[in-house]
């Protein structure tokens, strides 16, 4: 194992080999494109404060974004409607499911950003006057994190759209609680599209680099989101971002991420970096077996955990 703390000098093929020979975990089945993903898949990337990108082999191989879009999903509903978005939605942990057909009790808001309720209302928020209009923009802010233009996958964005039935009954309990504004077709529909964003390992890395590092994207230098809102979704995805997986990622892992169901995680180390690690086969709570075991690994050998003592 390296003892080096230094990321530019951190032997990522090695780690990537390693992991591989790890066969735990089962490839998510909700859609096709998901169900067909390679097993073997395995990328990491690490993005620097001076904007370098240090990456393992097939970190340019793309996959769709799914739940890890959710962080930015949030820090553009905020941005868009000045703050007021965190009302709109919880900011607790709910011990369950991503997907579980459950709203906060009392105020019929979803539990938090990071859970599959959350998301479906934080896409709603995101600005435009019409859905083509609030697709584009979510595009354009999405591609802001990532430093370079993104593309969405129009086959997933559809079966996402049309297979989602969990998404669709949420949407409809928002709907009934009145906490969304806008039709649930549109809500999911927006919320498909974000999913179906299509990614690869560097540029999940720069996006996550960009909330750690105060909202400025290391490449571009833009500051995509004020610092404030940068802290406010990187605290949420710390306590959230794993699901009902959080507690046992922030004692081993330490660094707040954000897991999906294409085998993505995006890391943010408060002033430190952004991570991104993907490969499909998933544990039960949805968080990617390999992306665990790497995500530690890393956040030991460079000396990531928020709570250890130096
Ligand atoms: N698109 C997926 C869904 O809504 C994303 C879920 C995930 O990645 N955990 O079911």
């Amino acid at each position: 194992m390296s003892t080096s703390r230094d990321a530019t000098a951190y032997d990522l093929d090695e780690l990537r080999t390693a992991v591989l020979s790890e066969r735990g975990g089962e490839v998510d089945e909700s859609i096709p494109q998901l169900a067909e993903a390679d097993e073997d898949f395995c990328a990491i990337a690490l993005a620097l404060p001076d904007g370098t990108v240090h990456a393992s082999e097939q970190a340019r191989v793309r996959f769709s974004v799914q739940s890890a879009v959710k962080p930015f999903l949030f820090a553009l509903a905020l941005v868009d409607t000045d703050g007021a978005a965190m009302d709109r939605v919880g900011i607790e942990p709910t011990g369950e499911a991503f997907d579980a057909i459950k709203l906060e009790s009392g105020t019929g808001r979803p539990p938090n950003p990071m859970v599959n309720a959350g998301a479906l209302l934080t896409a709603s928020l995101v600005h435009g006057d019409d859905v083509a209009a609030r697709k584009e923009r979510i595009t354009a802010g999405l591609s802001a994190f990532a430093g370079r233009a993104l593309e969405v996958d129009s086959d997933i964005a559809r079966d996402e759209h049309l297979l989602g039935d969990r998404n669709h009954a949420l949407a409809h309990l928002m709907r009934a609680e009145g906490t969304l504004g806008l039709t649930a077709d549109d809500a999911v529909d927006a919320y498909a599209h974000a999913c179906a964003m299509l990614v690869d390992a560097e540029a999940l890395a720069v996006m996550g680099a960009t909330l750690a590092l105060g909202g400025r994207n290391p490449v571009t230098g833009e500051q995509v989101v004020p610092a404030g809102v940068a802290r406010d979704v990187v605290s949420v995805m710390a306590t959230c971002g794993v699901y009902d997986g959080s507690g046992r990622w922030m004692r081993a892992v330490g660094v707040p991420a954000k897991s999906s169901v294409s085998g993505a995680i995006v890391l943010s180390a408060p002033g430190r970096l952004g991570a991104a690690v993907v490969s499909p086969p998933l544990d039960e709570q949805g968080t990617s077996v390999r992306g665990h075991i790497v995500s530690t690994r890393l956040s030991d050998d460079l000396g990531l955990h928020s709570f250890a003592s130096p």
